[in-house]
């Protein structure tokens, strides 16, 4: 390759298209006729963003090129007034805050708690400016977290309550499809991007539109990230399940902690805390919620996973080029509107081309569906949540009646299986004629599946969605909602149902200082990146305030 990959420079030139077959070196020829200048002229140039574009019946790709001239600002600014406005920019990314320090005297050292994404980006943050943060993570290291996952859980059938697909080294992240996309594109986002990289992510997470790491390469990743947070002071304590906290006059004072499942708890006096807890802690939230931090309830969805063979998908989404070497497994992303009636969109969440559908609980007794793949996305099948939105409020449920409304429909799942851990399974075509489906069932859930009423499984409000989207899908994309199409449930776990309500400022919970509440199960998150990020921003909060330990 003839480009470094993330080299920040004053051009960018965007919208330029390669058909599939031509290789990345002829954007050299195309960027300098572009901007008309010969290509000696051009001193280096870098891919910064690439996309498939299988918009306009033919599907290619299209980049985002930084260049930099030999000729300096004069002809540069020559070249970018012929280029069209829409196609060019000297702006480079905006940096972020600087970092301040604080001048408080640290009261004890910052304690994160929770290893999933937002607690491994806040502990990292604090350690590289010096604060030393003290991690407890209930679960087990990834190395252990991995044998407890597929051998006692997968083949032994003995979930794990401490260490599984949920807790443990890197949380959720460690074993989600590590799709890397985010709403936000800013240089906090891009910040968390690089970091990764270091770790041992590939550099085309940098440049691709839609980034993605895999299921097989994010425990190392995760393990890397904690060795440097420990070569910088900080410390990770795994098995260290925080179970209570005191709060004097509104500051929290000290946390309980039981290291495994049946030592006595331990108090701690600490001072700020973070709690990255993750959205499956219901236990840990009931707890933070009966000591009076402020939670509150927040729109969440629910509903079921889609499996299609991968090649179907490929082909609705790439057409004769389906299966092209440079393209991959195709993804969609897709809204069925007003599916849900007044409850509006039914859409896609989450899909894994070429993955495989994962078991998404945290206790014993529970199903929960969710997707993730390997970094080659090299399953011969792909799979996609179909969710819609529901409105605790409109529901009548307060925040804890919330996770219990969520943890209901997993009870029905599991005891519909035969509580042996089973996912529940319903052809697409079964599902619209009201039948059980029957013959041999093969799904990617690595525990199988059993034939059942996929509506026992679900509120009657999302099976009445689906009812309502899978023709109109089928129509776009057949097959969609034919033979070939499983249908998986619960789909529980998209989104967290509550909130911690902080103060807008310092990023504390209100009413209790020093309680720094993170992430997805904060419900400030919705993925790997945004977590990351949130942890991150209250890492600074903290570096703010107080004054870096010597
Ligand atoms: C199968 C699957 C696939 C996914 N795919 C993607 C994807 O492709 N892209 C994407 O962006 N997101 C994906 N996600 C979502 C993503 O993993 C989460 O958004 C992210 O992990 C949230 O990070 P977090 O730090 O807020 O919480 P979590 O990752 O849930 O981490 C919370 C951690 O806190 C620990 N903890 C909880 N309570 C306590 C306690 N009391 N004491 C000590 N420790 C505690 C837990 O053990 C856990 O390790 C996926 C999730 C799953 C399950």
């Amino acid at each position: 390759m003839g480009y470094q990959y993330h080299i920040l420079m004053p051009i960018v030139v965007r919208n330029l298209s390669l058909p599939l077959d031509e290789s990345e070196d002829a954007l050299l020829s195309l960027v300098s006729k572009r901007m008309h200048v010969s290509p000696q002229d051009i001193r280096s140039w870098a891919v910064i963003r690439r996309a498939i574009d299988a918009r306009r019946g033919q599907v290619e790709f299209v980049y985002q090129i930084e260049v930099e001239l030999e000729a300096g600002i004069d002809a540069e600014q020559q070249c970018m007034n012929k280029l069209r406005r829409q196609d060019v920019s000297s702006i480079a990314p905006t940096e972020d805050q600087p970092i301040v320090y604080g001048r408080e005297a640290l009261p004890e050292r910052p304690v994160v708690v929770g290893f999933g994404p937002s607690g491994m980006f806040a502990a990292l943050r604090l350690s590289e400016h010096g604060y030393r943060p003290i991690v407890l993570e209930r679960g087990r290291e990834v190395q252990r977290r991995h044998n407890d996952v597929m051998v006692s859980y997968y083949k032994d059938r003995q979930f794990d309550p401490t260490s599984n697909l949920l807790f443990g080294e890197g949380g959720a992240g460690t074993y989600s499809d590590g799709k890397l996309y985010t709403r936000r594109n800013n240089a906090m986002c891009r910040h968390v991007l690089e970091k990764l990289f270091l770790f041992g992510a590939d550099p085309d997470i940098l440049i691709n539109t839609r980034p993605h790491i895999g299921s097989d390469r994010l425990p190392t990743i995760c393990s890397r990230l904690r060795k440097n947070i420990e070569s910088l002071g900080g410390e990770v304590r795994f098995e260290q399940q925080v179970t209570d906290l005191a709060v004097n006059d509104h500051v929290l004072t000290s946390i309980s902690v039981r290291e495994g499942q049946s030592a006595p708890q331990k108090s701690m006096r600490v001072g700020p805390v973070i709690f990255g807890i993750g959205h499956s802690a219901r236990d840990t939230i009931t707890m933070l919620a009966s000591r009076g931090v402020h939670i509150e309830t927040k729109p969440f969805q629910i509903g079921v996973r889609i499996e299609h063979p991968q090649a179907m998908v490929d082909q609705w989404q790439f057409g004769a080029v389906a299966g092209h070497q440079r393209l991959g497994a195709a993804e969609y992303h897709l809204v069925a509107k007003d599916a849900a009636n007044e409850l509006g969109d039914m859409f896609s969440f989450c899909m894994c081309p070429g993955g495989i559908i994962l078991p998404s609980h945290e206790s014993p007794g529970l199903i929960a569906t969710n997707g993730a793949s390997r970094a080659h996305r090299s399953s011969l099948y792909g799979n996609a949540g179909l969710v819609i939105t529901l409105d605790p409020a409109k529901l009548g449920l307060g925040p804890i009646e919330s996770l219990a409304y969520q943890r209901k429909w997993e009870e029905k799942a599991f005891k519909l299986t035969g509580s042996t851990y089973r996912v529940p399974v319903q052809r697409a075509t079964d599902f619209l004629n009201h039948q059980i489906s029957t013959g041999s069932l093969e799904t990617t859930y690595p525990l199988g599946g059993a034939w059942v009423d996929i509506r026992a499984t679900i509120p009657t409000a999302v099976a009445e969605a689906l009812e309502q989207a899978l023709p109109g899908l089928e129509e776009k994309m057949p097959g969609f909602a034919g033979p070939d199409a499983l249908i998986t449930a619960p789909e529980t776990r998209a989104s967290a149902p509550i909130r911690f309500t902080r103060d807008p400022q310092t990023r504390e919970a209100i009413e209790t200082a020093g309680l720094y509440p993170v992430g997805e199960g904060a419900g400030y998150a919705g993925g790997i990146i945004s977590a990351a990020v949130d942890g991150i921003r209250s890492a600074d909060q903290i570096i703010a305030r107080y004054a870096r330990p010597r």
